[in-house]
């Protein structure tokens, strides 16, 4: 039978299950042929709706999800392909999509994707043209396009969403984006990978809470030893394993029962998430053969009715952990949560500063707007920007922010922050998901960008500007140019001609 992820995804009560398969770097060989069998035998087990591949996981070269995919959907088997925009610019990513819809492979899940890794001659350049939520809103505008020359709709976009973060700043402003990854088109989200049943609820509380109406997937994983120890460790971004877990499941490897019990995990863990009322579980780490996950779906089955019984062996209460939401039926009292992420004076001031400039210089409905208007369109008639730049923007802007003179400036989307210096993956509608205990996936003695930027706004009450509008893509064009004339003569990512 033919499966539509679309279809299940989109069907009230219907509990889809997806599974990730990970190619490596062989075309063919044991290992791939392994994928394709775990891909075959899913299509004759009806409980699966489709498979996803990654996309170069962990920045390193793999074989293409589109070219295996293409091939899994002619054995009937739907394929969710993951695109992330860590290796190619603007050009490249719709040409890509472009070949997926000519291919027919209609799901996306859209992903800012991990840094860069080790290819041929070293590491790789980590491109970052767009973010999630600016390539999400790329193949709606596709689609839109594709649909007034006859086609019908052809992507169905998914997110990645991550409730298991430590600090409030990094909870808050994966939520955010959240909310800017479905308002730029993303149909579905599938979470990274924890194991506290309390953050995956808060997923859903928030949801609830803000009216973000669309199915959620839950990520489980097959955790043998092996990927307990660097997830537990932090070194697989966005993932979560705690010490007590850790400390379980190595126990549970030197009883030899590690992989039975692993799969009972699994099994626990996925009715209890059916239970509280995600649409569906994406199980990983599956890499030898169907056969374990049709175990654990028969196992899930059996204990289906008893879920209430193993919730509470997925209750973290973290003390170091923050809570968006207090347990339900327990008073506040059980979260003692202690935000440990403070910010200098020095970083007060900053923002204080830049603020306060942004609003006299910078906003079109100033009372001095028009005269700004008038200096730039002279300077930029007479030639003379340049010295604008040389003499005054750039000592500035280096010294406050490590200017990279892109031209169009988006400090002001991050909290007076740069996007450019700041974010190693440039993210200008929020964070990606690889943040750890506030802390930056690439830099990791440095704060995430967006984590200062929530504390900076905190203390003014200013965080809702976080979930402002769409940021689009900044403009190459305008490199090495001066953005502050840019700004005022309208050239810049905020005239709305960027398209
Ligand atoms: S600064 Fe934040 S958003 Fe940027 S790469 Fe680091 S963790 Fe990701």
């Amino acid at each position: 039978m033919k499966r539509n992820f679309n279809d299940d995804i989109s069907t009230p009560d219907k509990f889809v299950v997806t599974l990730e398969l990970v190619p490596g770097r062989e075309i063919t060989g044991s290992k791939i042929d392994k994928i394709k069998n775990i891909a075959r035998d899913a299509c004759s087990d009806d409980r699966i709706t489709a498979v996803s591949i990654t996309d170069n996981p962990g920045g390193n070269p793999a074989l293409s999800p589109d070219a295996l995919g293409h091939e899994m959907q002619s054995y009937g088997m739907d394929v969710i392909v993951h695109f992330t925009c860590r290796d190619s610019n603007r050009v490249g990513m719709e040409s890509r999509a472009l070949q997926l819809a000519h291919m027919g492979m209609k799901n996306i899940l859209a992903l800012t994707g991990d840094y860069s890794g080790k290819g041929f001659g070293g590491r790789g350049t980590p491109v970052f043209d767009f973010d999630s939520v600016i390539l999400t809103s790329m193949l709606n505008d596709l689609n839109n396009r594709l649909i007034k020359t006859g086609h019908s709709e052809i992507f169905k976009t998914g997110c990645a969403v991550s409730p298991f973060k430590f600090t409030e700043g990094e909870t808050m402003v994966q939520y955010s984006k959240l909310k800017r990854k479905i308002e730029a088109g993303a149909t579905y989200a599938i979470t990274q990978l924890g194991y506290d049943i309390d953050k995956y609820e808060e997923l859903l509380l928030y949801k609830r809470e803000h009216n973000l109406d669309i199915p959620v997937l839950a990520s489980l994983y097959l955790l043998g030893k092996g990927p307990a120890r660097p997830m537990n460790a932090g070194k697989v971004p966005g993932v979560h394993v705690s010490d007590r877990l850790l400390h379980k499941v190595l126990q549970e490897y030197e009883s030899g029962e590690g992989k039975k019990q692993a799969m009972e995990r699994i099994a626990r863990l996925g009715v209890v998430l059916k239970g509280i009322g995600y649409n569906g579980i994406h199980i990983g780490g599956i890499h030898d053969s169907y056969e374990t996950v049709a175990q654990v779906l028969d196992r899930m089955d059996e204990i289906e009715h008893n879920w209430q019984d193993y919730r509470e062996e997925f209750q973290e209460n973290d003390p170091n952990c923050f809570y968006l939401y207090k347990q339900q039926g327990q008073p506040e009292t059980v979260r003692p949560y202690k935000e440990k992420i403070k910010l200098n004076v020095g970083d007060n001031c900053h923002y204080l500063f830049l603020r306060t400039a942004h609003d006299w210089f910078f906003d079109k409905n100033a009372t001095l707007a028009p005269v700004y208007k008038k200096i730039s369109n002279s300077l930029d008639k007479s030639k003379t920007s340049w010295a604008l730049k040389l003499f005054l923007e750039d000592p500035f802007k280096k010294l406050m922010l490590s200017c990279q003179s892109c031209g169009d400036c988006g400090i002001q989307h991050v909290g007076f922050l740069c996007p450019e210096s700041g974010c190693p993956k440039h993210t200008r509608n929020g964070p990606c998901g690889g943040s750890n205990r506030g802390y930056c996936e690439v830099n990791e003695d440095k704060l995430c960008v967006w984590v200062r930027a929530f504390y900076r706004m905190k203390r003014y009450g200013e965080t809702d500007e976080l979930t402002g509008e769409f940021v689009p893509p900044r403009l190459w064009e305008l490199k090495d140019t001066s953005s502050w004339i840019n700004f005022h003569l309208d050239r810049d990512h905020q005239s709305n001609k960027a398209a």
